[in-house]
């Protein structure tokens, strides 16, 4: 689906991709991991062209991405992308944070955005909180309304960048339980996290990122237990 040939991406003289070669497939649950500032929500943002690369080229079903302004705002819609920081509209209610999108971007009728809405809420376990605002949800509701607003769009694919980590430890939980039910619906998604115990049940494939390259690739099982990069070892056995 997605494709990564050699790409680079620099800050300045600052090389944080470098050489990327990555194929994501449809209906995979792949998880980043890596140290701080290795480059794992920079390569995310590539993906949804946040971010321009400086080299090589990335496809998406065989298509490079596009790059005039209009030709990108539209890829983006098909694009699921949740922050840590949740990024809710804070003077909206739950419901019109999700259907904002659908009234004015897909032109759906009032009734239609509201339907599907409540849907998207009951999908992640909120519909009693349709008409709240993020300011009286919790982190791990106010989570789980992002990831709602992300499916509306009907992405065929989803990228987290570290969802849990803004949380107080009680709600990581009901967060990776929505996610693992999305991996279980067939979503393809691209996890940036360091929840370890996700990774190892959900996740088709780990990644190890280390300064700006692929260090590790491999199915969890390996991955965990036989790494064969040494600052892999290290870092597992600090996250352990
Ligand atoms: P973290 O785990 O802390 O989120 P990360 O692996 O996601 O780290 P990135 O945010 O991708 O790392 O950053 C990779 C490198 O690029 C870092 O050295 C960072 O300082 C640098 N960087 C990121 N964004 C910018 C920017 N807009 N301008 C300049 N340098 C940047
Ligand atoms: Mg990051």
């Amino acid at each position: 689906m997605i494709h990564f040939a050699n790409v680079h991406k620099n800050y300045g003289s600052l090389r944080v991709l470098n050489n990327i070669n990555l194929v994501l497939n449809r209906g995979e649950v792949v998880v980043i991991c890596g140290p701080s500032g290795s480059g794992k929500s920079t390569l995310l943002r590539t993906i949804n062209r946040l971010e321009k690369i400086d080299g090589g080229v990335i496809t998406v079903d065989g298509v490079s991405l596009p790059t005039r302004e209009r030709d990108i705002n539209r890829y983006r819609q098909g694009v699921g992308f949740v922050f840590q920081s949740f990024n809710l509209f804070p003077h909206l209610t739950a419901l019109d944070n999700i259907t904002l999108a659908l009234r004015h971007l897909l032109g759906q009728s009032d009734a239609e955005a509201r339907a599907c809405g409540i849907r998207l809420l009951a999908r992640v376990g909120l519909q009693d909180k349709a008409h709240v605002r993020p300011d009286h949800l919790s982190g791990g509701q106010q989570q789980r309304v992002a990831i709602a607003r992300a499916l509306a769009m009907k992405p065929p694919l989803i990228l987290f960048d570290e969802p849990t980590s803004a949380l107080d430890p009680g709600m990581v939980g009901e967060v990776l339980a929505v996610m693992r039910e999305l991996a279980g619906d067939g979503m393809t998604m691209v996890c940036v996290t360091h929840e370890m115990g996700f990774a190892r049940e959900v996740a088709d494939r780990v990644i190890f990122m280390a300064d700006g390259a692929i260090g590790e690739d491999a199915p969890p099982e390996q991955f965990f237990t036989r790494p064969s990069n040494p600052r892999l070892q290290t870092f597992l056995a600090d996250v352990r």
